[in-house]
C-alpha cells in the first residue's frame, strides 16, 4: 500500500495550475502523467536575470533586467511576419523591442507610450544598436518581485515553452513535503548532503552553474536515493530467493566425467570456475538464482549442460528455455550430441508442437521419462507438468522478465523452489551488472576457448558499397554465407523496415534467389522459416534489421556487413559481430559508415577494430555514450534511472549495494523507524514490487 504522504505526488499533472488537457497530454508523452514525474525533470541550465546594466554600457549579447521608458511604436507592418518595433530608453541609451506575429493592440496595451516598464530578456547588440526580441517579462515598475533573479531552464519540450515549463514545475514543487529521513544520518553528515526536500529544492532552484553539476550535493543525494531504492528492491528479492527452500543437488561427478571424456576439447579456466560456482549453489538447500554472463562463443552451453547433469544424477529433471524456436532447436541439437554416449533422454517442446506428439511428450515428462526438456516459453504453459523439475536454465535471460523467472521457479515439486541459472551474452559493465542483476549471483566467462580467430573487422565508407558487393560476390562463390544488417533509422520500425527492404531489393537484383530478408515485423514462424533457409544454405545472404537472433549458430557465415555502423551502440555491434567467427574459417566484419561526425564516432569504430573483448567494449560504450544509449536497445530490460547518472554517479552504486545489504541484515522486514522511511523511498522511486515480499510493517 502506497504511504499516504505520497498521494499528492502521484496525482495527475492536470491537477496542477496552468495544466489543462492539451499540456497534460504533451507532458505525458515526454515526462509523465503524474506530479512526481516533474520532480525528476531537472533543469539543464539557468538564466541569470540579475544583471541590470545601463543601456550605454552593454557591449555584447546578454540577459538583462532594465527599467525603461517607452518612446514610440513604429507603424505595425502589413505582413505579420515582419518585425513590429517599439522604441524605448533609459537615462543612458536606447533599445528596440521587436515582436513578430503581433495581433491587435496587445503590444500597445502592454507598452503604452510615455510609461515606464521593467523589461527582462536577452538583448542583442546589432549594428551598434540594442535589440530585444520578444522580452520574457514586461511588467509595471513595482513588480520587480515577479522576475526571478536566476531562472532554471528545463530540457526543451515540443509544444511547451521554457517559461510555461518552468511555471508548471514550480507548481509541482509546491506539492513537495518533507519526508521522514531514510538515509543514515552520519552518511549525510559525512557527504554534506541535504535532506530529500532540500535537495529537491536545490536541484530545481540552481543559483549558479555549479548547482547544475552532477556532483553537486543535491544531485548526489538524489542519485544516491535512487540507487539505494534500486539496490534495496533487488536485495529484498535476493533474500527472498534465498529464503525459498530448494533441493540440495549434490554433484556425484559420474555424468560430468563422462561428458568431459567425450568432449573434443578441454574446458577453459573460466568454464571450470563458473561450473564450480554453480555446483556449489546447487548443493545448497535453498534455491539458486545465478547469472552466467559470457560473450557469444564463450561456451556457456556446456557449462549449462554440466549443471543440468547434476540434476539428472539426482534423479530430478532440468529444463532449458530459449527465446526462439531456432535457438531451442540448436540447443537441443548440441545437447543431444554432447550426451550421445549417456543414458539420458532429452526432448524439445515449442509452441509448434501440437496434437498426439505433444500429448505423448507431456505424458513422458510427467512420468519422468524425460530428463531434460528444451524449448521456448511453451515450457511455462499450465499443462506442462514435470515429474520432478528441480533446475532451469534460461538462455538470453534479458528476453524474459523477472516475473517469468519467478513463475518458472514456482514449478518445483512440493513447494520447493527451483534452482535457476540465467544466461546472457550481453556483456555489461560492472556498475550496470549491480543495478540490473543485483538480485542474482553472477558468474562470468571472461575467457574464450583457445584457438579462436578474431574476426577481422574493417571500417569502410558507405560510398564504397559497390566494392563491398563485388567482394561478397567472390566470397559466396567460394561457399560462404553473409549477414547484412540494416540500421535503425531513427526510432521507427517502419523506416527501419523500408531501409531493409530497399537493400534487399538492391541485393536481389544482383544475387537473385540467393538473398533473404528478416525483420521485426514478421511473425516468428516466418522469421524462423527464413533463418532456417539461411542455416541450410538455401540462401547465402541474409538481409536483416537488428532482429538477428543472438546465439544463432551458422558456422558457414563468415561475413557480417553492418550498414551505418555509426548508428549502433558498440555493444550491439559487438553482439552482431559475434554472429560470425563461429566456424573454422577466418571471418570478416565490415562496418560501413555514412557520416562520421565528431571524434566520438571515430573513436567508437576504432575500438571495434581493435578489440573483441565484449566487457571492454561495454565499458567504453558506457564511457563514450552514456548509459541511456547503452541501454537504449529496445528490449534490454535494464532499469533506466530518473535522476542518477550511471556514468557520473557510478561510484555510488557499490556504496548503495553495501548499504542495502547492511540495512536488510539488521532490519529484514524494514520495521524500524528508518525501515518505515525506507519503505517510503521504495514507493517514491516505484521500486515497491519488492515491498510485497516483506511482512507488513
Ligand atoms: P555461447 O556462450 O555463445 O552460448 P556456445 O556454448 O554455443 O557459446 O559455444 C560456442 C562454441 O564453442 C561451440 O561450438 C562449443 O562446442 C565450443 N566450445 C565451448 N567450450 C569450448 C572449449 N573449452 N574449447 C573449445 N571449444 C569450446
Ligand atoms: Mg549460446
Amino acid at each position: 500500500m502506497r504511504p499516504e504522504i505520497l498521494y499528492p505526488f502521484f496525482a495527475d499533472t492536470i491537477s496542477l495550475p496552468g495544466v489543462g488537457g492539451r499540456i497534460a497530454a504533451l507532458l505525458e508523452k515526454i515526462i509523465g502523467r503524474r506530479v512526481l514525474d516533474l520532480f525528476w525533470h531537472l533543469p539543464v541550465d539557468i538564466i541569470d536575470r540579475s544583471a541590470s546594466p545601463a543601456l550605454a554600457d552593454i557591449k555584447y549579447d546578454q540577459t538583462i533586467t532594465v527599467l525603461v521608458t517607452v518612446d514610440k511604436h513604429d507603424a505595425p507592418p502589413r505582413n505579420v511576419r515582419r518585425p513590429y518595433r517599439v522604441w524605448c530608453h533609459d537615462a543612458t541609451g536606447k533599445m528596440q523591442l521587436i515582436f513578430f506575429h503581433v495581433k491587435g493592440d496587445y503590444i500597445l496595451r502592454q507598452l503604452p507610450v510615455g510609461e515606464e516598464r521593467l523589461i527582462s530578456g536577452k538583448v542583442e547588440v546589432y549594428n551598434n544598436q540594442l535589440q530585444m526580441t520578444h522580452p520574457d517579462y514586461m511588467l509595471l515598475p513595482d513588480k520587480r518581485d515577479e522576475i526571478p533573479g536566476v531562472e532554471p531552464v528545463y530540457p526543451l519540450t515540443a509544444g511547451i515553452s521554457g517559461k510555461v515549463m518552468a511555471k508548471i514545475v514550480r507548481g509541482a514543487l509546491e506539492r513537495l513535503v518533507e519526508l521522514p529521513e531514510w538515509q543514515d544520518k552520519p552518511l549525510l553528515k559525512r557527504e554534506g548532503w541535504p535532506t530529500w526536500f532540500d535537495a529537491m529544492k536545490m536541484a530545481h532552484e540552481p543559483q549558479g552553474q555549479n548547482d547544475l553539476q552532477m556532483n553537486s550535493v543535491a544531485r548526489q543525494r538524489l542519485a544516491y536515493d535512487e540507487f539505494l531504492a534500486n539496490q534495496l528492491a533487488l536485495e529484498i528479492m535476493r533474500r527472498q530467493n534465498q529464503k525459498k527452500k530448494g533441493r540440495s543437488l549434490k554433484a556425484k561427478g559420474q555424468l560430468k566425467q563422462k561428458l568431459l571424456d567425450s568432449l573434443p576439447y578441454r574446458l577453459t579456466g573460466a568454464q571450470v570456475q563458473s561450473g564450480a560456482e554453480i555446483e556449489q549453489d546447487l548443493a545448497q538447500p535453498f534455491a539458486m538464482m545465478r547469472l552466467l554472463q559470457g560473450d557469444v562463443g564463450s561456451g556457456k552451453t556446456v557449462v549449462a549442460l554440466l549443471a543440468m547433469l547434476v540434476a539428472v544424477e539426482n534423479g530430478a529433471q532440468a529444463a532449458m528455455i530459449a527465446p526462439t524456436e531456432i535457438l531451442s532447436r540448436q540447443h537441443y541439437a548440441s545437447l543431444t550430441e554432447m550426451t550421445a554416449g549417456m543414458d539420458i533422454r532429452i526432448a524439445i517442446l515449442t509452441g509448434r508442437d501440437k496434437g498426439k506428439a505433444r500429448t505423448k511428450l507431456l505424458e513422458d515428462l510427467r512420468t519422468g521419462e524425460i530428463d531434460i526438456l528444451v524449448g521456448t516459453h511453451a515450457l511455462f504453459q499450465k499443462d506442462v507438468i514435470y515429474n520432478d523439475l528441480s533446475f532451469a536454465v534460461i538462455d538470453e535471460q534479458h528476453r524474459f522478465g523477472v516475473e517469468q523467472r519467478m513463475a518458472l521457479s514456482a514449478k518445483g515439486r512440493d513447494g520447493t523452489s527451483m534452482d535457476v541459472l540465467a544466461m546472457t551474452a550481453t556483456p555489461i559493465p560492472r556498475t550496470l551488472t549491480l543495478t540490473a542483476y543485483g538480485d542474482m549471483e553472477v558468474s562470468q566467462l571472461h575467457e574464450k576457448p583457445p584457438g579462436r580467430k578474431p574476426v577481422d573487422t574493417r571500417t569502410i565508407p558507405l560510398n564504397r558499397l559497390d566494392e563491398v558487393v563485388q567482394g561478397i560476390r567472390r566470397a559466396i562463390t567460394g561457399g560462404t554465407r553473409v549477414f547484412w544488417i540494416c540500421p535503425l533509422v531513427e526510432e521507427s520500425e517502419v523506416l527501419d523496415l523500408a531501409a531493409a527492404e530497399e537493400r534487399f531489393c538492391h541485393l536481389e537484383q544482383i544475387f537473385g534467389q540467393k538473398v533473404g530478408l528478416v525483420h521485426g515485423k514478421m511473425k516468428s514462424k516466418e522469421k524462423d522459416a527464413v533463418m532456417d533457409r539461411f542455416i541450410n544454405g538455401d540462401i547465402d545472404i541474409l538481409v536483416a534489421t537488428t532482429v538477428v537472433e543472438v546465439g544463432v549458430d551458422v558456422p558457414e557465415a563468415t561475413i557480417m556487413v553492418i550498414e551505418h555502423a555509426e548508428r549502433f551502440g558498440l555493444s550491439q555491434l559487438h553482439q552482431l559481430r559475434g554472429r560470425v567467427g563461429r566456424g573454422m574459417d577466418q571471418s570478416t566484419c565490415l562496418l560501413l559508415f555514412g557520416n562520421l561526425r565528431g571524434e566520438t564516432a571515430k573513436a567508437r569504430l576504432k575500438i571495434m577494430r581493435e578489440t573483441d573483448d565484449g566487457f571492454l567494449i561495454a565499458e567504453e560504450d558506457l564511457r563514450l555514450r552514456g548509459a541511456g544509449e547503452l541501454l537504449g536497445t529496445r528490449q534490454s530490460g535494464m532499469p533506466i534511472f530518473k535522476v542518477a547518472s550511471l556514468e557520473e554517479h557510478g561510484a555510488l552504486i557499490a556504496m548503495a549495494r553495501d548499504d542495502a545489504r547492511l540495512i536488510l541484515g539488521q532490519d529484514p522486514d524494514l520495521k524500524s523507524e528508518r525501515g518505515e522511511a525506507l519503505r517510503i523511498l521504495l514507493y517514491l522511486f516505484e521500486r515497491d514490487e519488492g515491498v510485497r515480499y516483506l511482512t507488513s510493517g
